[in-house]
């Protein structure tokens, strides 16, 4: 007889961004001449930049011609991808990054949902509270939690970001050997200064434990101050994977690419505490299960670090700014604290109410879809996440119609 793997049950079925769709398209069904618009899920709305429609282009044509056809790429990504973030990425930092530590993939969450796969199933996890819940549902799946109760899996260790602590969340005072942390972050838009993030790596260094570190959104960064990669921090090689992604970045949502900087220096234990190296372990995982991201993907993604390439993505990301700046300011004239929106796509706001009645007033008053803060989690509830992805007269058409009605 065939059985299930019986973690799957655990799992609450009422993902977050199917319950918005269903609301949303009940309530068209219902108003059909209402035009709705979404600030909810966090996808991008422009184009791919121009240099890298054209480095697409270009690759795809080679595909079409035997003399530059290729089959198979390195399941690890093309040196020319990875040189160009090795240097770009990294080395303009100050961080100590090889091409050979960065895996390139298709994309930010089946690395941070697959990454789990290589560590022990006895680990203490430590997962912010609210958070992206890939996180968290991926090491259900795996078994590392116990029941879902009281809107928590028992034997996960959650790390609150609330008002109190400015939504980052303290260091925990007893040891966890696994640590998510996501800067910028989704949803609440924080970012973490070099210092406390500095405090993150010498608490993993102090309990041989390991960060992981999701920068999916660290192009909307204005801050010079702040850091970009957790590899800025001395001695993060040696306890910290960094993702990131070219879905926020340069609108690759549907054309997928991303990577996972995992560093040779970055070792977890056997149960006897002998070390390994992780880069090993995911090379071992990456070989066996990924067959690597296509070429005309990765010309399009090194498109993104050519002189116009660069140009165009800054531009795209001050698209988005603009729009994060005005939904910032208008909700904060209505007199809603916010979080987010400065070095972020996502503003994170505090809604007075509980999170699913503000997300239905919006809906049903002013036809604009937000993300009730409750869908990341436990402390999320009494806020709602508004999304800079748009275009900039929705967003302003959105912000005329809340301010309206609010
Ligand atoms: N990490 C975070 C925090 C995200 O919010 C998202 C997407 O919304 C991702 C990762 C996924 O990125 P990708 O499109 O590369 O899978």
């Amino acid at each position: 007889m065939i059985t299930i793997n019986e973690h799957f049950l655990k799992l609450q079925s009422s993902y977050l961004f199917s319950t918005i769709a269903r609301k949303v398209s009940e309530f068209q069904e219902k108003n059909k001449d209402k035009e709705i618009i979404k600030l909810g899920i966090g996808d991008v709305t422009r184009a791919l930049p121009p240099a890298c429609i054209d480095a697409f282009s270009k690759a795809v044509n080679e595909m079409g011609d035997d003399s530059s056809f290729r089959g198979y790429g390195p399941e690890q990504g093309y040196q020319f991808l990875r040189e160009k973030i090795a240097g770009e990425d990294y080395a303009s930092v100050q961080a100590d990054i090889s091409p050979d530590e960065i895996f390139i993939s298709d994309g930010s969450k089946c690395d941070s949902g697959n990454i789990q796969e290589i560590f022990g199933t006895e680990i203490k996890i430590g997962i912010p509270d609210p958070v992206y819940p890939v996180y968290v549902d991926t090491n259900v799946m795996a078994g590392r939690t116990g029941i879902f109760e009281n809107g928590r899996y028992t034997g996960l260790f959650y790390l609150e970001s609330t008002i109190d602590n400015h939504f980052i969340p303290a260091i925990p005072s007893e040891p966890l050997d696994l640590i998510y942390l996501c800067f910028p972050n989704n949803p609440t838009g924080a970012t973490i200064t070099r210092d406390v993030l500095a405090q993150w790596v010498e608490y993993a260094k102090k309990h041989k434990a390991l960060i992981l570190y999701d920068a999916a959104y660290v192009a909307f960064i204005r801050d010079p101050s702040l850091p970009h990669s957790i590899y800025e921090i001395d001695g993060a090689r040696d306890v910290a994977i960094e993702f990131r992604s070219f879905s926020k970045t340069a609108g690759f949502t549907g054309t997928r690419c991303a990577f996972t900087v995992v560093p040779k220096t970055c070792m977890a234990y056997d149960t006897k505490g002998n070390s390994h190296q992780l880069h090993s372990l995911w090379n071992r995982r990456h070989n066996t299960k990924f067959n690597g991201v296509s070429y005309p993907v990765q010309r399009a993604a090194e498109a993104v670090y050519s002189p116009e390439g660069k140009k165009q993505v800054q531009n795209l990301i001050d698209y988005y700014m603009t729009n994060a700046a005005l939904i910032k300011t208008e909700m904060e004239k209505l007199g809603y604290s916010c979080t987010g929106g400065e070095n972020s796509p996502y503003i994170w706001v505090q809604a007075k109410m509980n999170s699913w009645d503000f997300f239905d007033m919006l809906l049903e008053k002013a036809q604009v879809v937000c993300t009730p803060g409750s869908g990341f989690g436990k402390c999320g509830e009494g806020y709602i996440r508004i999304s800079a992805f748009n275009n900039y007269e929705k967003v302003k058409e959105a912000m005329e119609r809340i301010t309206r009605v609010l």
